[in-house]
């Protein structure tokens, strides 16, 4: 922290939250609105949206359908928003949360164009220093991270990437003005479920796409359509019942509505079963892993079944077998890695103007002024796309220069992974909330339900708090330790470790090999948390207002491995 900043009076907050996406826009609405508490966003865009902001590249939409993947905590919210398209696009979710930011009048409240450069608890006094990158300081009781699980973009470091003369493009920082890419030679790197929605439309448009993989993806169809009005007023008549639900299902969303997930792939016969991943492939977005059979996703056996059959399904689409065989993954099981959904993407191969490139086999050494060398060829473009992925999870809160007690750095702590309760907070950094952190469902959960209940749930804990006079609360060290070795316990149950992933931190390299999401499902979770609430907040710690350390009092329920080890 700056020595100026430190010794000048700081503005004060109850709460300080960063970001302005989902997470921030809600918790600013819940800890205004409902706790009465003094609160400023900060967020370095121009603007409100978060992620939807930020990943305007061309297909960029959500793959889970837009009357799940929306808030579901104003009931008046819900009904006078109409989606138009199952999957809706990012200008449209875009311009759905900034009707959500005006509505709630939310604005007053945020800080754009803001970037919280670091964060400091001073144990003097009790409270976050935070320092923007407008040079200011202020201090809150609370700091809350809204920062998202997949907003800090990894890095490019092609050597000679600066030497190139052509225009260089990444997915998640894409031009606000749209990019005319027509008789343009155009290089993509990444096929993750970015590059995946973007690619069949700049290849409609560029002269030539050059099409860099370096993993083989399991892609299977989106199926977006529009809405048609009785669909959408009969959602809406029986909105807070199906949102109920949906909570109750393991990843939020409530296909149990439209079909029975099947126990085993074990138990059907290979006629029954072949019809039950048609159907499910042929309902899009993520029924395939979600809504067939449990155990898919549990069990290495049975996910061969499954993988087998994408498999079948990218080599039926796909016209020249050679190009097919790049396209077919074998390195890693369906489901291991996030599953991305596509629109027409294997036919996109069968264009005379896509050429596909196996990254693994020949990898990019450098870029040139002209384009890209892989080890036997240099390919001449007019632009490259980025779409390399994120320091996902816990990436985020490790670029901000976090400090905790005794000064502890949040990359001291994490060095060897995130160690967190619950996803939500870390032991040594008192008061910091971390809206879907990582060790909690968050990506394994459909977001917006997953980012309300955190929260809720930071909402009801800080209203305690005030109800009990208490000032602090930390996670007990024991607490967290259990979390950690709970949410590694829960990952060694599915297929998730098979596969090197952002979930596991390996998509960056020297980052540290742990499951970074909490994959026992949502309803799990969701009870895990319910308890912990039940017992007074087990495995948090608190000070009352005034206490030091000496006479600090503890303020704990039962032991919270009674509930994280059910
Ligand atoms: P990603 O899934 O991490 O994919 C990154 C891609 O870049 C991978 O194919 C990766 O290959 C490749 N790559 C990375 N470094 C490379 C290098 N040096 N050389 C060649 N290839 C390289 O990232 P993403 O596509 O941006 O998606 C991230 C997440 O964002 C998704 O999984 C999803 O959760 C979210 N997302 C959601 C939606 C939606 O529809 N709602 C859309 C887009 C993204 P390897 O696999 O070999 O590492």
């Amino acid at each position: 922290m700056g020595a100026t900043a430190s010794n000048t009076a700081h503005e004060n907050f109850d709460a300080v939250i960063i970001g302005a996406g989902f997470s921030g826009l809600y918790t600013l609405h819940r800890l205004r609105d409902d706790l009465g508490l003094k609160v400023r966003a900060f967020d370095a865009a121009e603007d409100v949206g978060g992620t939807w902001y930020w990943n305007r590249y061309p297909g960029a939409r959500c793959d889970i359908e837009s009357y799940w993947y929306s808030y579901s905590f104003d009931e008046d919210l819900q009904r006078e928003w109409t989606w138009k398209e199952q999957f809706s696009d990012q200008p449209e979710i875009l311009r759905y949360l900034n009707h959500v930011a005006d509505r709630f009048d939310l604005r007053r409240d945020i800080q754009c164009n803001t970037r919280v450069n670091a964060a400091i608890f001073d144990e003097d006094i009790r409270r976050w220093k935070i320092e923007t990158s407008d040079g200011k300081c202020v201090e809150a009781q609370f700091l809350i991270s809204g920062l998202g699980n997949l907003s800090l973009p990894q890095e490019p470091n092609f050597p000679g990437l600066s030497d190139f003369t052509g225009e260089v493009y990444s997915t998640s920082r894409w031009p606000h003005e749209p990019v005319d890419f027509t008789d343009k030679r155009v290089a993509i790197v990444g096929t993750g479920a970015s590059a995946i929605q973007a690619i069949p439309l700049i290849a409609e448009q560029a002269a030539r796409l050059t099409v860099f993989q370096r993993t083989a993806n399991y892609a299977t169809p989106l199926q977006n359509r529009p809405i048609d009005p009785e669909e959408s007023a009969a959602i809406k008549a029986k909105y807070p019942e199906l949102r109920r639900y949906s909570r109750e299902t393991y990843a939020g969303i409530p296909y149990e509505l439209e079909f029975e997930i099947r126990p085993s792939v074990f138990a059907d016969s290979e006629e029954d079963r072949e019809q039950v991943f048609e159907e499910r492939y042929a309902g899009g977005s993520f029924r395939l892993p979600y809504g067939s059979y449990l155990d898919v996703l549990t069990d290495l056996e049975a996910n061969k079944f499954v993988s087998e059959f994408v498999r079948r399904k990218i080599r039926e689409r796909v016209n020249d077998p050679k190009v097919a065989d790049i396209l077919t993954p074998t390195s890693h099981p369906y489901g291991a890695k996030r599953v991305p959904c596509e629109t027409n993407y294997y036919e996109t191969f069968n264009r005379d103007n896509v050429e596909l490139i196996d990254a693994k086999k020949t990898p990019i050494i450098e870029a040139t002024a002209n384009g890209l060398r892989t080890q036997d060829r240099e390919f001449e473009v007019d632009a490259i796309i980025m779409a390399i992925g994120f320091d996902a999870m816990s990436g985020p809160l490790m670029n901000i220069d976090v400090r905790g007690r005794g000064g502890q750095t949040i990359q001291d702590k994490w060095r060897a992974g995130p160690q967190t309760y619950l996803g939500f907070a870390s032991h040594g950094f008192p008061n910091l909330f971390i809206i879907t952190g990582p060790q909690s469902p968050s990506v394994w959960y459909n977001m917006p339900s997953a980012i309300e209940d955190h929260v809720d749930f930071a909402t009801d804990l800080i209203a305690y708090m005030r109800e009990h006079g208490l000032e602090t609360c930390d996670p007990e060290l024991d607490a967290e330790r259990k979390w950690v070795v709970h949410t590694k316990e829960e990952a060694d149950k599915t297929i998730v470790p098979a596969a090197e992933s952002y979930y596991m931190g390996t998509n960056i390299p020297g980052k540290p090999r742990c499951c970074m999401v909490y994959v026992g499902g949502a309803p799990k979770y969701r009870g895990i948390c319910a308890d912990v609430v039940a017992q007074g907040y087990a495995g948090f710690a608190f000070k009352e207002e005034g206490t030091t350390d000496a006479n600090s009092k503890r303020h704990t329920g039962v032991d919270a491995h009674q509930s994280a080890s059910r």
